[in-house]
């Protein structure tokens, strides 16, 4: 008889707690989970999914202008935005109540309370329903209470800034947003408001956006994003925010101004650490507040665990996913697994998509591989009949001696799609020479992929 009340508890119901507790609890454990928001987490309640939603709704005018180009007397119309919220939240609400059924199929307790350490097997619950709050005890603890956005808090008048977790609750569309940050939440949300119709700036801190992302990718979706009206201003970094007649009035470090109706500050997201007792049971953190872990996302503590974002490893849903199989593979299945990080397939829903695997050229010269370089540049076949100049770009970095595909990238339609597949051969590290004997799809942009010469 265990002396605990559980095998395991998961702080947080979000993709990697959720995962980790419907397997314990399939082996038959006695697992619960505590979350004080909606079952789900970032990409389910406020993240992947609604954005996700809010990017084909903002399509819609693009799709309308390919219609007319093929014939069609076709309107965009007016767009009613709180139709469309109130939409993207119901259906946010029916997927959280799927994560919470799920938990309970499954055998586990979904506890609706704020947990925090008070020991090393000891979950203090504050029930959200305003119950009085309780211990219960673990053998077992898993942290998974993944990230927030980070604003910085130096910028004075930084809090007339909305983040990304009040995008999808916004009353009404602004005319005209400012937004800060140059990686996915800031060029995602810059397509879709753009899209919206919302005059929309992108100030970036640095030379280029999208940091570490290839640099003809950075380039080629710079050109394109400015094409469709989004204005980036790089070196562009605010030191001011305050509110006008006109609307907030923002001042660079230059004291360049510009006057928008929304600010929205996308400077990255930090774990969510703060509050939950960790180092007081001798859980290591970082400078940034993440979770420290070995690659058995083993803590300090040697029967606490924590995947996610909140060990800031690899910021991405299903890789949360993959950690948490690991855990359990780990904790409960004497089979100690260490996930792989190496080529993970990634998208940004910028308009136009990006799609990217493996190294980009810049990496690969700077681990000092000689490569062959690949690209192939084209008009995208739907956008044949109207106007404009967009453009898909598509690159395959090969290692000039094995021959062997380290990386691929795209900027275009489908980019999303694509990638998916092209990372499976990337993943497996198949050569340039079986991408290229493998047949076209014809006429698509993926085979692109294997008729590059
Ligand atoms: P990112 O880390 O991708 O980008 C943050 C941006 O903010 C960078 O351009 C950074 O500039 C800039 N920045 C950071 N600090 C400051 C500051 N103090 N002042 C001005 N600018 C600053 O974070 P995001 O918030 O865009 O997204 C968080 C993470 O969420 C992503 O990294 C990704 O892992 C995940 N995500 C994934 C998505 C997907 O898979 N499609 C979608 C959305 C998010 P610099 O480059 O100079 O450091």
């Amino acid at each position: 008889m265990s002396t605990f009340d559980y095998d395991l508890f998961v702080l947080g119901a979000g993709s990697g707690g959720v995962r980790a507790a419907r397997l314990s609890a399939q082996l038959g454990l006695k697992v619960g989970v505590a979350e004080g928001d909606k079952p789900g987490g970032t990409c389910v309640v406020r993240g992947c999914v609604p954005k996700k939603f809010m990017v084909y709704a903002s399509e819609v005018p693009e799709q309308v202008a390919y219609a007319r180009g093929f014939g069609w007397e076709a309107q965009t119309g007016r767009f009613d935005w709180t139709k469309f919220r109130n939409a993207n939240l119901a259906e946010v609400s029916r997927l959280s109540d799927i994560y919470a059924a799920n938990l309970v199929k499954a055998g586990a307790d979904l506890i609706p309370a704020w947990a925090k350490l008070t020991g090393p097997h000891t979950v203090h619950l504050t029930p959200t329903n305003g119950d009085a709050p309780y211990e219960v005890t673990a053998k077992t603890i898993l942290i998974a209470v993944g990230g927030q956005p980070f604003v910085p808090e130096a910028v004075e008048g930084h809090e007339l800034a909305i983040t990304s977790n009040e995008m999808f609750l916004l009353d009404k569309l602004p005319k005209s947003i400012a937004i800060v940050g140059g990686g996915y939440i800031a060029v995602e949300f810059a397509g879709v408001m753009n899209g919206f119709g919302v005059d929309t700036h992108i100030l970036y801190r640095g030379d280029q956006i999208l940091r570490a992302f290839d640099q003809e990718v950075r380039e080629h979706l710079t050109q394109e994003i400015g094409k469709k009206g989004i204005k980036v201003m790089c070196h562009a970094d605010p030191k001011k925010l305050e509110k006008t007649d006109k609307g907030i009035k923002i001042t660079l470090t230059d004291d360049t101004e510009l006057t928008v109706d929304q600010v929205l500050y996308a400077t990255g997201r930090r774990p969510h650490t703060e509050g939950l007792g960790l180092t007081d049971v001798g859980v290591e953190l970082d400078g940034d507040g993440a979770v420290v872990v070995d690659a058995y996302s083993r803590t300090a503590v040697e029967h606490i665990f924590a995947v996610g974002d909140v060990t800031n490893r690899c910021n991405l849903t299903p890789v949360a996913i993959r950690e948490a199989v690991a855990f359990v593979e780990t904790a409960f299945k004497d089979n100690p697994t260490a996930y792989d990080y190496a080529n993970i397939p990634t998208a940004v829903f910028s308009q136009p998509q990006i799609g990217t695997v493996g190294l980009t050229e810049q990496d690969a010269v700077a681990r000092g591989i000689r490569v062959d370089i690949y690209t192939a540049r084209f008009k995208p076949m739907k956008t044949a009949f109207v106007a404009g100049e967009s453009r898909t770009l598509m690159k395959l970095i090969v290692d000039h001696k094995t021959d062997v595909v380290l990386g691929a990238h795209m900027v275009g339609p489908d980019s999303a799609e694509i990638i998916q597949m092209a990372g499976i051969a990337v993943k497996a590290g198949l050569t340039k020479a079986q991408w290229d004997v493998t047949c076209a799809v014809h006429p698509t942009a993926a085979e692109e992929f294997v008729t590059l010469r």
